[in-house]
């Protein structure tokens, strides 16, 4: 059984158990890693980079629902508007309208999650809980305008670092701040399913704070030589 098939028969069976969802993510991996993965039955893979997304799009089985996980510019959202199944990174009202705006001339609604700012680190992106409630706010009182952009949850990244009760403390916050837009009794309240949090080095601290969908990489794939 090769490397792959290995990890990911163990990391299936934790995650199924605990009902948490498996995004693989295949970032800089080659046609034939992606090809090997998806015969070992993953469907979900998620890239950060605009063009290595299109070029895998357009050579791989198109049953394979793509997450955008990076960093996206408004300038590209064209591009992976007709086949994105679910964009991660949204932090700005620019970007969720770009977003809202190239759906609208595809006739296709896009799922996205907002990124929320949940690390120590000044390097990672994401709305503050302020921006976030203002957002959502606008978004509750005008659903038809925003209908193509569809908000189904929230993304973070905790801090890199070996502080494990940082980790703990920083998903613990993005829980906690979804529970509350899932709260009938808050404003805005805001229905959404999905928590999109945990990557190889710290998914089983997401996962215990409520985490219900993971991004893993090198756990899978092996570790990434640096671009
Ligand atoms: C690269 C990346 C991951 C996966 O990282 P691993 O440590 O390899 O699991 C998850 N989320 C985002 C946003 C990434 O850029």
């Amino acid at each position: 059984m090769s490397f792959l098939t290995a990890a990911y028969e163990k990391i299936h069976k934790e995650l199924t158990e605990k009902h948490v969802s498996l995004v693989a993510v295949s970032k800089t991996k080659t046609a034939g890693e992606i090809m090997e993965a998806y015969n070992a039955g993953i469907r979900d893979f998620g890239e950060n980079y605009v063009q290595e997304l299109v070029e895998k799009y357009e050579a791989l089985p198109k049953d394979i629902r793509w997450h955008f996980i990076g960093h996206l510019q408004s300038n590209k959202v064209k591009y992976i508007a007709p086949f994105a199944h679910l964009v991660h990174g949204i932090d700005s009202e620019k970007l969720l309208a770009e977003v809202n705006k190239q759906g609208a001339k595809l006739n296709r609604r896009i799922s996205c999650l907002l990124q929320v700012h949940i690390s120590a680190e000044e390097t990672k992106f994401g709305l503050n809980e302020a921006e976030l409630d203002m957002l959502l706010s606008r978004i509750s009182k005008d659903p038809d305008q925003w209908k193509y952009a569809e908000v189904k949850g929230l993304m973070g990244m905790a801090s890199f670092t070996e502080d494990n009760d940082l980790i703990k403390e920083e998903f613990n916050s993005l829980k906690k701040i979804y529970d509350r837009y899932n709260n009938p009794l808050s404003t805005p309240h805001y229905p959404l399913s999905v928590l999109s949090m945990g990557m190889s080095a710290d998914y089983r601290f997401a996962i215990e704070a409520g985490s219900n969908m993971v991004r893993i990489g090198s756990l899978l794939f092996g570790s990434r030589i640096r671009k």
